[in-house]
């Protein structure tokens, strides 16, 4: 297989800010992997909070390169090779792997969806995210959202009980909480309590995210569910989430992929947990991919490429709220029209690795006024 690799800006239509960063510009990697004429296009959306940035995946992707083999549909096989070759780099892991799975449904003429024996019309509705502002600016854009009826309001400030006011005197939606570990157990218990009265559907991650005894506190006292995000990263993390929490958030960018993210759900659902799917700031390509298992989750939160406003793709489309699979080959992605190149005019598209001659990675690019003010980027 030959792969190539291209650097994606996604540019955030209003900054995005959550309790601990704000983001303006997610600093993508697009990857396609071509086997006998096919191409199979998957995405990278590297969150430094779990360690990894643009920098890192074009590496990994180097190394990655020599190991992908001939065989596109040994999908078990090469994510079981990627993680001996380098452990984490979750992110360069999830895009290498909906690339396969594109493939593989384009050379079946199959969509994913279809590939898993899912049915697209059990896809829930997503919910549309609300970064952190000021009580008025918030309820200001809940109000333009009105077309979703599920937000999901980003907390962890000093005015989240007055934002959570706000937002309800102006809305009938479901209201989902998000504090980006930013409480410590007693202070997530004492807002709760306070935000419950605002018909609240449940709190994500109102703790730090090794604080377990912290999310067990919470929970076994909390009116509202919690939801595990940054405390559940991966397989192994689930057990430990058992009666700590009432549910998790899955995540490409942070399991590796559409294989790891599938185990998740199975083990989840033993362990009676709700499963969420989540996403950082992604294009349609990458917020695809997720949407595929969809059918499968509770709760979903793909709402990336609705925050961007140079989304380079086509994929699940979202009426109001809604998520409406594309019933193409594989991902069932395609380019926008009038788009003249994947890389926006900031943009270089260059190619950095080929199966069997992969070339050094990039160096890393000094920080433009663009960057995030943290290195951590979490939807
Ligand atoms: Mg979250």
């Amino acid at each position: 297989m030959e792969l190539t690799a291209d650097t994606l800006d996604l540019t955030l239509t209003t900054p995005f800010r959550i309790a601990r960063s704000v983001q303006h510009v997610a600093h993508n990697v697009l990857v396609q992997l071509e086997a006998d004429g096919v191409v199979g296009m998957g995405e990278a959306a590297p969150s430094g909070f779990y360690g990894e940035k643009r920098e890192s995946v074009l590496t990994a992707l180097t190394y990655f390169a020599d190991h992908l083999g001939d065989d596109p549909t040994l999908i078990e096989d090469i994510a079981h090779t990627l993680n001996r070759v380098l452990r984490g780099n979750a992110a360069a892991k999830a895009a290498l792997d909906m690339a396969l799975y594109d493939l593989v449904g384009k050379r079946l003429g199959a969509p994913l969806y279809q590939l898993l024996g899912l049915n697209p019309a059990h896809a829930p509705h997503t919910s549309f995210t609300i970064g952190m502002d000021t009580p008025d600016e918030m309820a200001r854009r809940a109000l333009l959202a009105r077309d979703y009826p599920i937000l999901k309001i980003k907390v962890g400030g000093r005015n989240d009980l007055e934002t959570v006011r706000a937002i309800r005197d102006v809305t009938d939606a479901t209201l989902r909480v998000d504090a980006n570990c930013a409480w410590t157990a007693k202070e997530a218990l004492r807002m709760i309590e306070r935000l419950a009265p605002y018909r609240i559907e449940f709190v994500e991650q109102p703790v730090a995210p090794g604080d377990l005894e912290g999310l067990r506190f919470v929970r076994d006292r909390s009116p509202l569910p919690i939801i595990a995000d940054e405390s559940c990263v991966t397989l192994d993390d689930i057990p430990q989430m058992v009666g700590r929490v009432d549910g998790i958030c899955i995540k490409l960018m942070k399991c590796g992929g559409v294989s790891h993210a599938l185990k998740m759900i199975h083990t989840a659902r033993a362990h009676h947990l709700k499963v969420m799917l989540g996403c950082m700031i992604e294009s349609s390509l990458a917020i695809t991919a997720a949407a595929h298992l969809s059918p499968l989750v509770d709760y979903a939160d793909l709402d990336g490429a609705l925050l961007v406003n140079d989304d380079p793709f086509v994929g699940v489309q979202v009426e109001q709220g809604r998520l409406l699979l594309p019933d193409g080959a594989g991902l069932g992605v395609r380019r926008r029209a009038r788009q003249p190149t994947i890389a926006s005019g900031r943009t270089g598209r260059q190619r950095i690795a080929r199966s069997g001659q992969a070339t050094p990675a990039l160096p890393a690019r000094a920080a433009s006024a663009d960057e995030s003010e943290g290195p951590e980027v979490e939807e």
